[in-house]
């Protein structure tokens, strides 16, 4: 794809790319949080998608894209958690050979998963720069393509679809909360959203411990920070100092971005389970975790809760939910 701006019909593009791998996931209402915030707030379950997480969509997309001879070589993915998952996943749908390069300091049981995924897991190094570094060193002897988990235009178009969703469940949608990492997921969506209504807001949602692009947006320029242990670890990492989509993206097209501490995600995760009977990740839980707190406000009387994943182990959340009983 060329490097001229990601439009709204390549957001369609890639839903018809992607339309038999990836599920339409449901719009729920949320009787709890309307009360608490005197709107109408609804959930967008990602937690529905096939791995946990909406990154499959992302990753179909990227993966539809690639030539017969690039399928053939098959591609590589550096990541432990959510990302290498809905690679290994959509890849072996796809009958391409999948590699995802992980730190030996990755717990078994997410290599396991991997595994089971039908991935290759090559682990590397004691972190995720030395896995990627020897993600990159593979890609050259073996010519794979590296599908990045957010800084990539096709994989932002993918994750724009949730956009569209939204559109058609909830056309009057005043306010999206989704949560930010890397930026793709917002960038995508708020796309979808702004070219239906410049007036609709979207709000962006990190961890309080280490919030890399909300750091970046306020530097002006995509800046480094250290990684804190986070209930929401999947939305941890940095943005890359040579961003070459999001940051432009977020810093043009999202309203406002919050920030939610550890006390809060784990309340909203207890939220989820005891309210929705929805297990949802740390990460999928800072958009619930904003509107309880009261982080953002006049979000107008149409509110959607983006809950992008749900990807916990039990132990974690069982923890979560016995602190914070109803
Ligand atoms: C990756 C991920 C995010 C953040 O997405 P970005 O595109 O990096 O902003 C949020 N929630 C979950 C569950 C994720 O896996």
């Amino acid at each position: 794809m060329s490097d001229a701006d990601l439009e709204l019909r390549d957001i369609y593009r890639a839903r018809r790319a992607i339309g038999s791998v990836v599920r339409r996931t449901r719009l729920i209402d949320s009787p709890l949080l309307s009360e608490t915030v005197g709107a109408d707030v609804y959930l967008k379950l990602e937690t529905d998608q096939e791995t946990g997480s909406f990154k499959v969509r992302g990753a179909a997309n990227k993966l539809s894209r690639l030539s017969g001879e690039e399928r053939e070589r098959g591609v590589i993915a550096v990541s432990t958690g959510n990302h290498g998952r809905a690679v290994s996943h959509v890849a072996r749908l796809l009958g391409v050979q999948a590699i995802v390069c992980i730190s030996e300091r990755v717990p078994r049981n997410k290599v396991e998963a991997l595994h089971r995924l039908g991935a290759e897991v090559v682990t590397h190094g004691e972190s995720q720069d030395e896995a990627e570094q020897r993600a990159r060193e593979i890609q050259q002897e073996r010519g794979q393509t590296l599908i990045h988990p957010f800084d990539d235009r096709d994989v932002i178009a993918g994750q724009g679809t949730i956009g569209l969703e939204l559109l058609e469940e909830l056309p009057e949608i005043d306010t999206a909360l989704v949560p930010l990492s890397g930026g793709g997921l917002i960038a995508g969506i708020a796309l979808a959203l702004k070219s239906s209504s410049p007036r609709i807001r979207v709000v962006g949602v990190s961890m309080e411990r280490a919030p890399a692009m909300v750091e970046s947006l306020k530097a002006g320029k995509p800046v480094e920070i250290g990684e804190e242990q986070t209930l929401a670890d999947s939305l941890q990492g940095g943005i890359g100092l040579n961003n070459r989509h999001t940051f432009r993206m977020v810093q043009e097209s999202v309203d406002e971005t919050v920030l939610v501490s550890e006390e809060q995600i784990a309340r909203a995760m207890a939220f989820a389970l005891h309210s929705h009977q929805l297990v949802v990740e740390g990460a999928g839980a800072v958009g619930i975790a904003a509107l309880r707190h009261g982080k953002v406000e006049a979000v107008g009387q149409n509110v959607a809760v983006v809950v992008s994943g749900g990807n916990v182990d039990a132990r974690t959340l069982l923890d979560v939910a016995g602190k914070h009983l109803p």
